[in-house]
Order: structure tokens, then C-alpha cells, then sequence
């Protein structure tokens, strides 16, 4: 006689009996479901598949915040978001000339964009002190997911046109993504999936709590 994993199991170490965590075959020796069994899949009945929730990514695949044309009043994201406040728009801090911001669609936790105010494409549109601010807002940046976020590395870069990725091409944005080891595995590769650990709202609280705790 072999062991059976039939019925109930014995802790060996408690003497307890407890119920096997898999869901009961309930099928007929047919394999038919009795009337009253929901099948697998029905509302209610675990079907043993991970699920990875990316509500964020419903306005984006729906086009909002996409601009309708280049100029500023054509929808612009970036002229738009100094217009609301702090918390709804997810800026971590303004700036004279430019002013930080979390990614609406973030390729990693912590991904911030640095913007100037002023509506321009690219980089060497920049004037004198907005170059200077816009690096220091960079490095500050840096220093900021560090303290609250810990990252062991970034990624920092700016797309020029929509030839080279820029979703927004018409206003400049730089890229600060925190890196960590392991933080993107097979998974964009594979899966199509980025995995998100923190919810925006909360990540900019610690951001922007950081950013004014470094210099
Ligand atoms: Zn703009």
C-alpha cells in the first residue's frame, strides 16, 4: 500500500490535520462538473495564474496625454503639468527654469523626467541658465532616489525626435531611471511587462521628501 495524498494531510511535526491548499477536483469519474460545481474560471474560483495589474497603463494605451499637435497649446503634457499642483501633476520640485517629474509610464520605480518650462525640442535650444539648471536638477535628481529609493545604478538620457523614441518629441524631457539588479529581468523581454513595486502618488511623497533633504 502507497501513500495517498487523498483527503486531509498530517503535520508530522504537530499531529494537525489540515486541508491541502489545492482546490478539490470536484469532476465526475466522467469528468463532467456536477450541476451545481462553478468550472475553473468561473467568478469566485481560483485559476492557479499569476496576474501582474497595470491599471497605468489604460490611458496610455487609450492615447491620453498624447499632444494633438508640436506646439504648446496642442495638449503638451509637459506645459500643462506646472499648472497643477504638486500632488495631481507628480512633480517632485520646481525649479527657476525647469522642474522635476515623475513619468506618468514609468520604465522603472522612481523614474523621473527633468523639464524645462519653456515648450522646445531639443537640447541645444536650451539657453545658458537653463542648461545650468537643467544639470542641476539632474544631479540633484540622483541624489534624491538614492536617499529614497537606493538604487545601485540609472540610466540617464534624453530622446531627440520621434525617430529616436521620444513619445513627447516636442518638448525637451530628460530621463532619470533608477536601476537595480534584477529590477527588469525577462520580464519586459518576455513578458511585455514592466513590474512597478510602488504606486506613483507614493513614490513622489518620498521622492520629493528626499529632493529637499540633498543639496
Ligand atoms: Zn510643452
Amino acid at each position: 500500500m502507497g501513500a495517498t495524498s487523498d483527503g486531509p494531510r498530517e503535520d508530522p511535526r504537530t499531529g494537525d490535520s489540515r486541508e491541502d491548499p489545492t482546490p478539490p477536483d470536484v469532476r465526475d469519474p466522467a469528468g463532467q462538473f456536477p450541476d451545481d460545481a462553478p468550472p475553473p474560471g468561473a467568478i469566485g474560483v481560483p485559476d492557479q495564474l499569476e496576474r501582474l495589474w497595470t491599471p497605468h497603463r489604460r490611458a496610455y494605451i487609450a492615447g491620453q496625454d498624447k499632444p494633438t499637435g508640436p506646439g504648446p497649446d496642442d495638449g503638451c503634457p509637459f506645459c500643462s503639468a506646472p499648472r497643477r499642483d504638486d500632488a495631481d501633476a507628480l512633480i517632485v520640485s520646481r525649479g527657476e527654469r525647469v522642474y522635476a517629474i515623475l513619468n506618468l509610464y514609468p520604465y522603472n520605480s522612481g523614474h523621473l523626467l527633468i523639464c524645462p518650462y519653456r515648450h522646445l525640442a531639443d537640447y541645444d535650444g536650451l539657453d545658458a541658465a537653463e542648461t545650468t539648471e537643467f544639470a542641476a536638477f539632474t544631479q540633484r535628481g540622483m541624489r534624491a532616489l538614492r536617499r529614497a529609493l537606493g538604487p545601485q545604478g540609472f540610466n540617464i538620457g534624453m530622446n531627440q525626435g520621434p525617430v529616436a523614441g521620444a513619445g513627447i518629441a516636442a518638448h525637451l524631457h530628460q530621463h532619470l531611471v533608477p536601476r537595480w539588479g534584477g529590477d527588469a529581468n525577462f520580464m519586459p523581454v518576455i513578458g511585455r511587462t514592466r513590474v512597478l513595486p510602488d504606486l506613483l502618488a507614493q513614490t513622489r511623497v518620498v521622492v520629493a521628501q528626499a529632493w529637499r533633504e540633498v543639496d
